[in-house]
């Protein structure tokens, strides 16, 4: 058979949480562009949300389908439908969550054994999918859904153990053999290397997943070459591992509608957005969102309310709260809506993101630093506060204000699950007022801005990122006919 016509099919296995779906969604349209068949294999709750952007996909002559597998929930003793991550926020309802996604094993199974694909890409959580791909002869490429920076500073902290030669918690300590000399405190890191994991099926996954990593095929990173040139060679020269970066995906999304079906429904039409911004000046309003899994409680929201008056800057404010029918709400300053209007606009629910990001009038972003969030802040070229909460958040944080320059921090210094550390409303005033105005934010700016030409370029034709896609199909193009022979 002709190498260059035969076409691969890949399967992909997205993690069950918007912050890996939505990346994976736009990677496997990518590859899909390409030529690729691409499966996406999910549960019935994320195959129903997809199910428009398959259609579209379609349309496109794309091949590209979804598989669906069912979600444990009752074998565990999770209710019905508690299909996605964000779910889980109690330790005990983590655990049977952890428990349900090790079954998805056996369907995989079956699935690669009915449709004996080529490759397999999947989520970094799932560490048992590279034994599943072995036992049918393709490779596993792990999917992590973040920047190699955090993954080098991850796999420091894991080989030196800088966080243990200090004598308390807010103590800073310098990551060892790194590019750049980064600061970070044990209150900042996951609970994996705080020791303060009361669950120890975690503990269990985070070993397997380090054991997956190094016996995978090599990663694939929503990232591009240019924007942490120091930290890809890092990933592949010291820590020896392959990966390809094809980022950013979400930079695939070129129309308008596009942009605004990513992940969930969004809880405001995007022509309402669009119209709503183009009454305001270039780089005068700041976009405000934590991503999908953080959510505030009532007093840290009245904070950031407060906050975003004093600074008296414009702004897009996304809350993960439905409105109540017009009665009070607790975490909103008395008339503070009606004091607002017309200059700022409250989301309640889920925000067509890219498609705010990406509008010239927005000039600046408050966001929790989720890799895709910092991306796509990076890909529309604004500045940004940073107020990372939890996962790999404080890492990224760092790549943002100290290495790439485009961002100040807000001051958060302690991890806690979906809620973060308490963050004042003098602080959030003044992260607002350095990114959006003076000398100060024009150097950000247009740092930032250039970050965001060089990630366009990246994608394009020669680009790092669409040169990198290309060496990939190529490998597994050999490596399935290797396998064949
Ligand atoms: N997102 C969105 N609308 C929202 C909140 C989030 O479209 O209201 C998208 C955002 O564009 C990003 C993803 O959800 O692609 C969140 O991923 P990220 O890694 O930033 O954070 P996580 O949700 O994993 O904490």
């Amino acid at each position: 058979m002709d190498s260059q016509r035969r076409q691969l099919h890949l399967f992909f296995l997205p993690y069950l949480a918007q912050g890996h779906m939505i990346p994976a969604i736009d990677m496997a349209k990518l590859f899909a562009s390409k030529g690729l068949k691409i499966s996406i294999v999910t549960t019935p709750l994320h195959a129903s949300l997809l199910s428009k952007t398959i259609e579209k996909g379609k349309t496109l002559g794309f091949k590209l389908d979804v598989l669906i597998i069912e979600f444990p929930c009752v074998q565990v003793g999770l209710p019905n439908g508690f299909e996605s991550y964000h779910m889980a926020t109690s330790p005990d309802l983590r655990q049977k969550f952890l428990k349900a996604t090790t079954i998805l094993e056996h369907p995989l199974g079956e699935l690669l054994q009915e449709h004996r694909p080529d490759c397999l890409v999947a989520s970094v959580m799932f560490p048992w999918a590279t034994v599943v791909a072995r036992k049918f002869g393709i490779p596993r490429l792990i999917f992590h859904a973040t920047s190699f920076f955090s993954i080098c500073t991850s796999e420091c902290l894991r080989l030196y153990e800088p966080h243990k030669n200090i004598s308390s918690d807010s103590e800073p300590f310098i990551i060892p053999n790194f590019p750049n000399e980064i600061k970070l405190t044990r209150k900042q890191l996951p609970e994996l290397f705080t020791q303060k994991v009361n669950d120890a099926g975690l503990m269990e996954l985070y070993k397997q997943v380090i054991e997956a990593e190094l016996t995978s095929y090599g990663a694939i990173f929503n990232s591009f070459y240019e924007l942490e040139p120091a930290y890809a060679d890092y990933y592949k020269r010291v820590l020896g591992r392959k990966a390809w970066h094809i980022g950013p995906v979400s930079l695939c999304n070129k129309e308008n509608e596009d942009k605004a079906r990513r992940g969930k429904e969004a809880s405001i039409h995007g022509h309402e957005c669009l119209k709503w911004l183009n009454s305001k000046e270039p780089n005068s309003v700041v976009y405000v969102c934590f991503g999908s899994m953080a959510n505030f409680n009532d007093s840290q929201l009245m904070e950031i309310a407060m906050g975003l008056e004093a600074s008296q800057q414009q702004f897009i404010w996304v809350v993960k709260r439905e409105k109540n029918g017009g009665g009070k709400e607790e975490w909103l300053p008395e008339g503070f809506e009606k004091r607002v209007e017309g200059n700022g606009l409250i989301i309640r629910g889920w925000a067509p993101q890219v498609l705010i990001l990406d509008h010239e009038a927005v000039g600046g972003f408050v966001t929790h630093c989720g890799w895709n969030s910092t991306l796509e802040g990076v890909a529309a070229g604004v500045p940004m506060v940073t107020w990372p909460v939890s996962a790999e958040q404080f890492y990224n944080e760092k790549l943002v204000t100290q290495v790439l320059r485009i961002g100040v921090g807000v001051g958060a210094q302690q991890w806690v699950r979906f809620l973060g550390d308490s963050i004042r409303r003098e602080a959030i005033e003044k992260g607002l007022l350095r990114i959006m105005v003076g000398e100060e934010a024009e150097e950000m700016r247009s740092r930032a801005r250039e970050l965001g030409k060089m990630g366009n370029r990246a994608i394009e034709e020669g680009g790092s990122s669409y040169s990198d896609l290309n060496a990939l199909i190529d490998n597994l193009r050999s490596h399935s006919f290797a396998v064949e022979e």
